[in-house]
């Protein structure tokens, strides 16, 4: 078993670096979380109990104790506070709300444009947009690729926004670090172990979407993947499961962002579209979600639904969304959080990302 040691409230940087240089001699692997009071340095690895009381006897240490939970840095024990995470000057977590826009994929750039522009100016933060589909049928439009991921760069660069993408395959992960903002492990891949391993080697936020028939506890282990590897910019996403009900694509598990939250620290995000399946009930499931607490949604959105290339029968119309944000800006509000907004004149400036490939 795994343990955290809380260090006193006076504990000096010397003091953490001896509890962190003790762990490491015990054989056990140190992670350090500094919050506003306290750090914490968990301890991982096989626990015995002469370990425990060594670390125990440390000057300035306050406790040490077992983490229960089969994850451990993404759990709450390890990690008090809500997680905030900075995505080019964006803040996600905590009471911000986010909402991450655009068409399920990239289909060329006009059209990419046209619905950017239109989630920005509705006030949607991110954008979204896939380059790397994948699809059922392995005859289904599978994405443009590498082209897909240069226009989605051109136009997040264009209007300042910060943009997500899959990535389905790890040797594909220098490609999107070099044109995305945020990695997105697809729900078909939340436990393709070796890529999460990759995303966990960068410094770039990962956004991993639950398994349709993935437990909490295996979403929040796939979380573990990526911050056992020293990436600590993780956001977890509720999507839908594979229930008996069949009149949505998938049945959303609103609960699922109020247990995520007891049991982590994470951002926790919710897709209302994969869920829904239909564009009708989309604005309903994202209003539920933000009434839930959700750091965000993550929705598709295409202005000429009919001719899009990918789940067009989800696509909300923009016209559709704006009116879905004004609702939306009302529910974060009376559960005490904010909608982070761009086309306003308190949104945060955009800056560009200085830090480079880490692997
Ligand atoms: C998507 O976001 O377009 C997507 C494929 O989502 P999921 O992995 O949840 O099915
Ligand atoms: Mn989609």
């Amino acid at each position: 078993m795994d343990m955290i040691v809380v260090m006193k409230a006076n504990a000096t940087a010397d003091d953490v670096q001896r509890v962190v240089e003790r762990i490491g001699e015990l054989g056990l692997v140190p992670h350090l979380s500094k919050g506003e009071f306290r750090t914490i340095v968990g301890a991982i690895g096989q626990k015995t109990p002469p370990t425990l009381e060594q670390l125990r006897q440390l000057p300035a240490v306050d406790e040490v104790l077992a983490i229960t939970q089969p994850y451990k840095l993404a759990s709450r024990e390890f990690h008090e506070a809500d997680t905030i995470l900075d995505i080019k000057g964006i803040r996600v977590g905590g009471p911000h709300v986010n909402v991450i826009a655009g068409p399920c994929a990239i289909e060329g750039r006009d059209m990419l444009f046209e619905i950017a522009r239109a989630v920005k100016d509705a006030g949607a933060s991110m954008l979204r947009g896939g380059a790397f589909k994948p699809r059922t049928s392995p005859y289904a439009f599978t994405g443009m690729g590498r082209e897909g991921l240069r226009l989605l760069q051109e136009v997040g660069r264009e209007l300042s926004m910060p943009t997500i993408t899959e990535v389905t395959d790890p040797r594909d992960v220098p490609l999107v670090y070099d044109h995305a903002d945020i990695f997105q492990i697809g729900a078909r891949n939340m436990q393709n172990f070796n890529l999460l391993l990759e995303v966990g080697r960068t410094d770039k936020p990962v956004f991993i979407k639950r398994g349709l028939a993935a437990s909490i506890n295996e979403l929040l282990m796939s979380a573990e993947y990526v911050l056992s590897q020293g990436n600590h910019r993780v956001m977890v996403c509720e999507r839908g499961l594979r229930t008996f009900a069949d009149e949505t694509r998938f049945t959303l598990d609103v609960s699922a962002v109020p247990v995520i939250q007891e049991r982590s620290h994470l951002p926790v995000f919710v897709d209302p579209s994969h869920a829904a399946g239909k564009r009708d009930l989309v604005p309903a499931l994202a209003l539920a979600a933000i009434a839930a607490g959700a750091a965000g949604i993550i929705v598709e959105v295409h202005s000429c639904p009919d001719r899009a290339l990918c789940d067009g029968p989800q696509a909300v119309l923009p016209a559709n969304f704006a009116r879905m944000m004004q609702q939306l800006r009302q529910i974060a509000e009376i559960v005490g959080h904010r909608v982070t907004l761009w086309n306003r004149d308190d949104a945060p400036p955009a800056r560009p990302t200085t830090t480079g490939w880490m692997s």
